[in-house]
C-alpha cells in the first residue's frame, strides 16, 4: 500500500477514534486517524472550562476492553475532572502506541465515495488525500460548538470563549466581570466555579434546567478495589441498564402512580442524598407519564425554593418543562451559587440577548458591562460534526442534503447511499442517551467484526438498504413518541440550533439496541447489501 492508501480511515481521536484505531489495527487493517485537535481526548481535549468534569462515575466512564488497563488505572474522584480524563486518554494512546497512526492538527474537510474503485477519497487540511476502503466517523456527538449569532459579536472589546473551545492557557477570571450565557450541563458546572473567582458574574438564562447534586468527592479506595475485583460482572450489569450505567444503584419496577406519594417522596429523597443520575430510576414512568413526572419535577422545584433565598430568583430558576426531557444536569452547589452577592441571574427567556457592544451585552433594554463572555451554548449535536464535512456518497449525493429533513441511518451505523461509511454513536443509536463510552465500545466492536466478516468472505462493500433505514427511522421515532422526551426544546431534537430540522435523534434504550445489532450481524448483516468488487 502506498503512503496514502489504507484499509480504513478513522476521523477523530476521542475515545471513539482511539479504540476504533486500536481495534482495526489489531485485526490487521491498515488504518490512519485524522484529528483536528493537537492531541488525543476529543471532548476532554477541547472542554477545559472551569468545573468541567464527567457526570458518569469514573469506574463506569472508562474503557472495559482491556482488563490490564482497567486494573492499572487509578481514579481519584467519584466523577473525574477534565484533566484526569484527559490524562487517561493520553495514557491509553501511549499504552497501545496509537499516536504514530494519528495525524493531529489535521481536519477532514471532504470525503467522496469512488463507485468504480469502491473506495473513499478523504481530503484533509492542511493539504492531503487518502484513499481507504472504509471510513469511520468518530467525529463526536458533542464536538461542533454552537456559538449563537448575535449582532455586534465582533465589536465586543473583551474576551469571548465557548466552553467547548476553551483556551489551553486558561482565562484569568480573577477580579473580572464575567457573563455566562447558557444554563445546560456546561453552564451548570462552570457557574459555581467562576462565581468564586470572578468579581461579578451575570448568568444569562433562557431556559432553567433541572439539576441534581452530583455528590462528588474522593473515590473510596475500598469501593475501587471491590469493583476492580469484580469488574467483568460490574460492566456486564451496567450494560443491562437502560442507559448502560448505574448498576450500583437500585432501579424501580413500579409506576410512581401506583404507590403512595409519601413512598415516592422517600425514594426521591434517598436518591437526592446519593446524588447523580440514579435520581429518576426509582419508578418506571417518570419519563413516560406527565402525572408521574410531575412528582419528581415538583420535588426538585421544592429543593430549589429551599436552597435559593430570594423567592423571585428561585422562581426564575425553576424549570417549566417536564423533568428529564432535556438532559438532566448534575451539579456541585449550583443553586447555592445564586445566594452569593456577586452573582446575578438575568432572565432572557422573554427578551433575548439583543446585541453585543464594545462593553458587554444588551438584554431587556439594559446593557451589562463585562470583561469576559463565556458562551455555554452547547453544540450542533449528533449531526453537526458530520454535516460540516463534505461527505459525498453514490452519484455525488451530499450527506448534508440526504439529511436535510433530519438524519436517516440504519442502526445509527450505516447510511443508505453511502457504502462503507460508519457513523459511530450516530443518530439512530443510543449514543448520548447512554454512558457514551459503553456506546462507543459496542459500536467499535460491531464495526470491527463487520469489517473482518467482509474481508473473510471477499466482500468489498456494505451498504444499508433504503427499506431497512426507513423502518429503523420509524422505529426510533416510535420509541421516542412513547415517552416524554420529544415534549421540550432539547438538543436531542435539534431545537437549540436555528433552522435545524426537529427530529428526535438518539434511540432510547441501550440493551434492546445491542440485541438488535447482534441479531443483524448474526443474520449476515440483515438490512445491508454486501457486494463483491
Ligand atoms: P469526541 O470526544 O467529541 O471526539 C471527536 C473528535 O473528532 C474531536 O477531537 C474532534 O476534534 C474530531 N473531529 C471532528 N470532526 C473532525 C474532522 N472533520 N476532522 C478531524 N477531526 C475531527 N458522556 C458521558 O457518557 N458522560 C459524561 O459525563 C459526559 N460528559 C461530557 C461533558 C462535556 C463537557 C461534553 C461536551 C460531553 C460529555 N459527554 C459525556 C459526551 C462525550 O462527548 C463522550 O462521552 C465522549 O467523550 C465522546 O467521544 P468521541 O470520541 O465519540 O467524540
Ligand atoms: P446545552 O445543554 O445545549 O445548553 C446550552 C445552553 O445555552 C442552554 O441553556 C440554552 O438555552 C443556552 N443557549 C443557547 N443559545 C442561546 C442564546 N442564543 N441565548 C441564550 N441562551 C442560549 O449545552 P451544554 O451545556 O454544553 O451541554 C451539552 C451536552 O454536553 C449535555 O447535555 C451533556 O450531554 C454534555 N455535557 C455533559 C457535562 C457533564 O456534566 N458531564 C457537562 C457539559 C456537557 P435553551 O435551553 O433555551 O436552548
Amino acid at each position: 500500500m502506498s503512503g496514502t492508501e489504507r484499509d480504513a480511515v478513522v476521523v477523530g481521536a476521542g475515545f471513539g477514534g482511539l479504540y476504533m484505531l486500536h481495534r482495526l489495527r489489531s485485526a490487521g487493517f491498515s488504518t490512519i486517524a485524522f484529528e483536528a485537535g493537537g492531541d488525543v481526548g476529543g471532548t476532554w481535549y477541547w472542554n477545559r472550562y472551569p468545573g468541567a468534569r464527567c457526570d458518569v462515575e469514573s469506574l463506569e466512564y472508562s474503557y472495559s476492553f482491556s482488563p490490564e488497563l482497567e486494573q492499572e488505572w487509578e481514579w481519584t474522584e467519584r466523577y473525574p475532572a477534565q484533566p484526569e480524563i484527559l490524562r487517561y486518554a493520553e495514557h491509553v494512546a501511549d499504552r497501545f502506541e496509537l499516536r504514530h497512526d494519528i495525524r493531529f492538527d489535521t481536519r477532514v474537510v471532504a470525503a467522496t465515495f469512488d463507485e468504480r474503485a469502491s473506495r473513499w477519497l478523504v481530503r484533509t487540511e492542511p493539504d492531503g488525500e487518502t484513499s481507504a476502503r472504509f471510513l469511520v466517523m468518530a467525529t463526536g456527538c458533542l464536538s461542533s460548538a454552537n456559538l449563537p449569532r448575535i449582532d455586534g459579536m465582533d465589536s465586543f472589546a473583551g474576551r469571548i470563549a465557548h466552553t467547548g473551545r476553551w483556551p489551553h492557557e486558561g482565562i484569568d477570571l480573577r477580579a473580572k466581570r464575567v457573563a455566562v450565557v447558557g444554563t445546560g450541563s456546561s453552564g451548570v458546572q462552570a457557574i459555581p466555579v467562576i462565581a468564586e473567582e470572578a468579581a461579578e458574574l451575570f448568568v444569562f438564562q433562557r431556559t432553567p434546567n433541572y439539576s441534581i447534586p452530583a455528590r462528588n468527592g474522593p473515590l473510596d479506595p475500598d469501593l475501587q478495589r471491590e469493583i476492580k475485583a469484580h469488574y467483568r460482572e460490574f460492566r456486564a450489569a451496567n450494560r443491562l441498564r437502560p442507559a448502560g450505567l448505574g448498576a450500583r444503584w437500585p432501579i424501580g419496577d413500579q409506576s410512581a402512580l401506583e404507590v403512595p406519594d409519601e413512598d415516592v417522596k422517600r425514594d426521591l429523597e434517598e436518591r437526592w442524598r446519593i446524588g447523580g443520575f440514579a435520581f429518576l430510576s426509582g419508578f418506571t414512568d417518570f419519563l413516560k407519564n406527565r402525572e408521574a413526572n410531575a412528582k419528581a419535577a415538583e420535588f426538585v422545584k421544592r429543593r430549589i425554593r429551599e436552597i435559593v433565598r430570594d423567592p423571585t430568583v428561585a422562581e426564575r430558576l425553576s424549570p417549566k418543562q417536564v423533568i428529564g426531557c432535556k438532559r438532566l444536569c448534575l451539579d456541585t452547589r449550583y443553586f447555592e451559587t445564586f445566594n452569593r452577592p456577586n452573582v446575578h441571574l438575568v432572565d432572557v427567556s422573554e427578551h433575548p440577548i439583543e446585541r453585543l457592544t464594545p462593553r458587554g451585552l444588551v438584554a431587556g433594554g439594559r446593557e451589562y458591562e463585562v470583561d469576559v463572555i463565556v458562551f455555554a451554548t452547547g453544540y450542533d449535536a449528533m449531526t453537526g460534526s458530520l454535516t460540516r464535512i463534505d461527505v459525498r456518497g453514490r452519484n455525488g449525493v451530499a450527506l448534508r442534503d440526504a439529511w436535510s429533513a433530519g438524519p436517516r441511518t440504519y442502526l445509527g451505523l450505516g447510511v443508505a447511499g453511502f457504502p462503507n461509511l460508519f457513523t459511530m454513536t450516530g443518530p439512530g443509536s443510543p449514543s448520548v442517551l447512554a454512558n457514551v463510552i459503553v456506546a462507543i465500545e459496542q459500536h467499535v466492536e460491531w464495526i470491527a467484526d463487520c469489517l473482518a466478516y467482509l474481508r473473510s468472505r471477499g466482500y468489498a462493500t456494505i451498504e444499508a438498504t433504503v427499506e431497512a433505514q426507513d423502518a429503523w427511522v420509524d422505529h426510533v421515532n416510535a420509541v421516542a413518541d412513547a415517552t416524554l422526551y420529544p415534549t421540550c426544546n432539547s438538543w436531542y431534537l435539534g431545537a437549540n440550533v436555528p433552522g435545524k430540522p426537529r427530529v428526535f435523534m438518539p434511540l432510547i434504550g441501550f440493551p434492546p439496541y445491542v440485541e438488535k445489532c447482534n441479531e443483524v450481524a448474526a443474520k449476515d448483516y440483515e438490512g445491508f447489501v454486501l457486494a463483491r468488487a
